[in-house]
């Protein structure tokens, strides 16, 4: 298969740098292993992604709102710029009138009143605006609800869910909730409107911990976005290159169906850090689909095996740690450089989380979507100067 583009990584960087491509009128063939970290976020953008990626979203099912402080379950109130329609409705604010946290028997890791309590303190709300109070849905399973089964339920029937909530409403006067993230799978908009309309409340979900259905509906969300975008999706990981000069010209593929071999014009390497393998630790510190060089700076000294990971680790938790921050060195055009700043191969642009320097945590979303769009439309512009 030829292509001009030819992206490896199909989280939020690499998606978004298809799309560009794509935009930009370049043939584009995006790989990816399966889903990365962009699949584990908790549902708050720290920054917007670009427009065309915003609109893309939200014809796939995810519009993005204005944030504002959003309530994680583990206690946090996590500051988001935008956030999909749902989270962003679970904004905390001072506005005098009561909220309930409502926690779902049977559905674990999200205590109403412990998490009440935190909110409160974290986003200066008075503790009596938000009341926590359990839900008993009808037919609890002995053994509870795991949370992708509960959202599956409530796509098909979220009456189960409004019962309970419209009860609990109307006891406490409240016209508002924040419940956990299972407010349905791909048809969540649906379901929240349903809610919303049986018990005259409105419904917000708080974010998601990993695995997090709302990083599981973004990861779809995106291929949709692709799929609309004719960018064809080979699910497989790059293991293998055959280059001429510093120039890629085919990238073997790994596929359940056998070995797919691509020949392209342009790449765009966007296969992010350890959670979706683009880095890997196991023996040294690698680079799994190019074998890049990668190489940590500390102290002065450089590190290329991550054996020394007490060195590369700052004690205080929360620090930068320069062990997650291991990646692929690029120069100012985000090509691929070794330790003396020599392009390594000239027709690679470096997308995400990848890069040296930047940890996949605090690199978010936004910034992920900006950088990947343009060397997505970078990538489209080498290629119109070559042939595939
Ligand atoms: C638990 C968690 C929660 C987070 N929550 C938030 C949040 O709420 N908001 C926010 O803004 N940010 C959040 N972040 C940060 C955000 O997830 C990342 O900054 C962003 O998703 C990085 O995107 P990426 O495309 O660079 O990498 P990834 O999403 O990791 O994508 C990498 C892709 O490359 C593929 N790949 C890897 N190796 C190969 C190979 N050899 N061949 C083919 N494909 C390959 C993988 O399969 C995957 O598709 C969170 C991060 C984590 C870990």
């Amino acid at each position: 298969m030829t292509t001009d583009v030819l992206v490896l990584g199909g989280g939020m960087a690499g998606a978004c740098a298809a799309l560009a491509a794509a935009a930009a009128g370049a043939r584009t063939v995006l790989v990816r292993a399966g889903p990365g970290a962009t699949a584990l976020t908790a549902g708050a953008w720290y920054s917007a992604p670009p427009e065309p990626v915003a609109a893309a979203l939200a014809r796939a099912g995810l519009g993005l709102e204005q944030g504002g402080a959003l309530p994680h379950p583990d206690g946090r109130v996590v500051e988001a710029a935008f956030a999909p329609a749902s989270h962003a409705a679970a904004a905390l604010r001072d506005d005098g009138r009561p909220t309930l946290v409502c926690a779902i028997a049977g559905l674990p890791s999200f205590h109403a009143r412990a998490l009440a309590a935190l909110w409160a303190d974290a986003a200066a709300v008075p503790a009596t605006q938000l009341i926590p109070v359990v839900l008993h849905l009808a037919d609890t399973p002995a053994g509870g609800w795991a949370p992708l089964s509960l959202a599956a339920l409530l796509e098909r029937e979220p009456h189960r869910l409004s019962e309970s909530l419209g009860d609990a409403a109307r006891r406490h006067d409240a016209d508002r909730a924040i419940v956990p993230a299972v407010l349905g799978v791909q048809g969540h908009a649906l379901v929240r409107d349903a809610v919303e309309r049986a018990t005259g409340v409105r419904v917000g979900e708080a974010l998601g911990s990993a695995p997090s259905l709302p990083g599981w509906r973004l990861d779809h969300a995106l291929l949709a976005a692709l799929q609309h975008a004719a960018v064809r999706v080979i699910t497989g990981r790059a293991t293998a290159h055959a280059a001429s000069g510093n120039r890629i010209s085919q990238v073997t593929v790994g596929t359940e169906g056998g070995v797919v071999t691509l020949t392209t014009a342009t790449i765009v390497l966007a296969t992010g850090k350890f959670v979706g393998g683009g880095i890997s630790a196991a023996s040294g510190f690698r680079e799994t689909a190019l074998g890049l060089d990668v190489v940590l700076e500390r102290f002065g000294r450089s590190f290329d095996h991550p054996g020394e990971a007490l060195v590369l680790t700052d004690p205080v938790r929360t620090e930068p740690q320069p062990l997650l921050a291991a990646g692929v060195t690029t120069n100012a055009a985000s090509q691929p450089v070794t330790a003396s700043g020599d392009v390594v191969f000239g027709n690679v642009v470096v997308a995400g989380s990848v890069r040296a320097g930047v940890e996949t945590a605090t690199l978010g979303l936004g910034a992920a979507a900006a950088d990947g769009w343009s060397a997505g439309a970078r990538s489209a512009e080498l290629a119109r100067g070559t042939d595939a």
